[in-house]
């Protein structure tokens, strides 16, 4: 019988499917009522359009799509709009590709007294991130693994609401000395290769090492991954940048200022994480050997994730977040987050302020030298990371320290479609790419805090309404 309703529901999608009115999949209750739209040809006319590619904003373009698909895009004189569609007038509104954004968590920190501790938020930042224009997001290392590959599949089958999902491991790690219990302390080389197959056996297409990994472990995690044909991530300190690329590393986390290589008489396989600060302190912006190092990364194709929105938590001098971010925090989480900031502000160390400046820079070196540049979040530290909002904020950072803001879309989409692999289909508006996208109710090229105005996120050609998702989840980052 069941073989039997699969069968005739295949015979249905094929034989009646096109004529059907609505992008076909089917969402759950949960969902549904976040829809705005589920048109199956949909003209967005007169748009200002940033596409993804780094080309020049464009005015007054239409982009048509049908069942998820970018079908056509020209100006509007050129573009003809088909009977049936449905017609959003994009007079003063933008357009940008989803984004696809490379350190993101499902978990987010708890205060506990004497420990740091994460929980898991399966209840907001799917939501929050998809809300914020994330079409598309790397989990850069999880604290609950089961729950993120549950989270993927629902998000799937359209019985929750959330981004597509590139799922990564466990942390893999060779001493406790973070003080994070949800990390795997592997002790040698067959223990790591051992892990890395039980999870690639489970479905995660990414691993990632942490600051404490020897050499000899990366080796045998890169060997044991890229033998199964996926990629290895680093958010490392034991090891220096250079290292890590001759072994073999594909990316790097959170960027220039947390190499190791510039610490003098290191030593080998330690994380030594306050020489490092300082010696990150003391070079220069154009130091030769940061330029060589540079030129290193993008010789051996190593990708850098950029986490702006996290450094700049510890940097005094920054912004408080934004309003909406506050509001989605629960009040206990919402004053630890104010009263560390504020302590940041009036503390007198400038340490954190300099090394944001500094790897702002460095991160538009390594981009101009040719580098895959990708951005992130990271929501992480003290609480000032909030999903969604964070997303934008780190594009706003990029335009901060000097990209343009063309460039700064570019990282942050078709910069982590390229690195997933997957920008035949994602990362850039153009033909025949699924139908993920922003719509910005305002025009961002003029004032960069316009980015704020989500007002729609499109994935695979499903519209979905941003300000009601924000409504929803109001209260409940830090707790769910
Ligand atoms: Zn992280």
């Amino acid at each position: 019988m069941k073989k039997l309703v699969i069968l005739f529901s295949v015979f249905l999608v094929f034989f009646f499917g096109p004529l059907v009115s609505s992008v076909a999949q089917d969402f759950g209750p949960r969902v549904q009522p976040f829809i705005k739209t589920q048109a199956k040809v949909i003209a967005f006319q007169n748009a200002t359009l940033i596409d993804g590619t780094g080309a020049p904003a464009q005015e007054g373009q239409t982009v048509l799509i049908r069942d998820g698909l970018i079908e056509e895009i020209g100006s509007v004189n050129e573009v003809s709009i088909p009977e049936g569609a449905e017609v959003m007038d994009m007079s003063g509104k933008t357009l940008l590709p989803g984004f696809v954004m490379m350190h993101e968590h499902m978990f987010y920190p708890a205060q506990a007294k004497d420990m740091s501790h994460m929980n898991q938020m399966d209840f907001s930042f799917p939501k929050l991130y998809l809300a914020g224009g994330a079409t598309t997001i790397r989990t850069a290392g999880s604290v609950e693994p089961y729950s993120d590959q549950n989270l993927k599949k629902w998000i799937e089958k359209g019985e929750i609401l959330g981004p597509k999902m590139d799922i990564t491991g466990p942390y893999i790690n060779s001493s406790d000395q973070s003080s994070l219990s949800m990390m795997k302390v592997t002790e040698g080389p067959e223990e790591a290769r051992k892990l890395v197959n039980y999870w690639a056996d489970e479905g995660f297409t990414s691993f990632k090492v942490y600051q404490d990994i020897s050499r000899d472990l990366l080796k045998a995690v890169v060997e044991e991954v890229h033998a199964r044909n996926l990629k290895v991530t680093g958010h490392i300190c034991s090891i220096s940048f250079r290292e890590a690329a001759d072994i073999g590393i594909d990316n790097l986390e959170h960027g220039f200022i947390m190499a190791s290589d510039f610490i003098k008489d290191r030593t080998l396989d330690i994380c030594q994480n306050n020489a490092r600060q300082q010696a990150m302190i003391n070079l220069a912006v154009d130091a030769p050997e940061m330029k060589a190092l540079i030129d290193h990364l993008v010789d051996k194709g190593v990708a850098v994730t950029s986490t702006l929105p996290v450094f700049e938590t510890f940097a005094k001098g920054q912004p408080v977040i934004e309003q909406r971010a506050l509001d989605a925090m629960n009040p206990t989480m919402r004053d630890i987050y104010l009263t560390t900031w504020a302590a940041v502000q009036s503390s007198d160390n400038m340490s954190w302020a300099t090394l944001l400046k500094k790897e702002m820079q460095w991160e538009k070196a390594f981009f101009e030298a040719g580098g895959l540049l990708m951005n992130g979040t990271d929501p992480t530290g003290y609480g000032g990371v909030v999903a969604g909002f964070a997303n934008i904020r780190a594009v706003e950072l990029l335009v901060q320290a000097g990209f343009s803001i063309e460039d700064a879309i570019k990282v942050s989409t078709l910069h982590g479609a390229k690195y997933l692999e997957r920008d035949e289909e994602i990362g850039s508006i153009e033909k025949g790419k699924k139908a993920d996208l922003v719509v910005i109710n305002g025009d961002p090229t003029q004032n960069i805090q316009l980015l704020r105005k989500v007002e729609m996120v499109f994935k695979d050609g499903v519209g979905y309404d941003s300000e009601k998702v924000f409504e929803y989840t109001k209260g409940s980052v830090g707790v769910h």
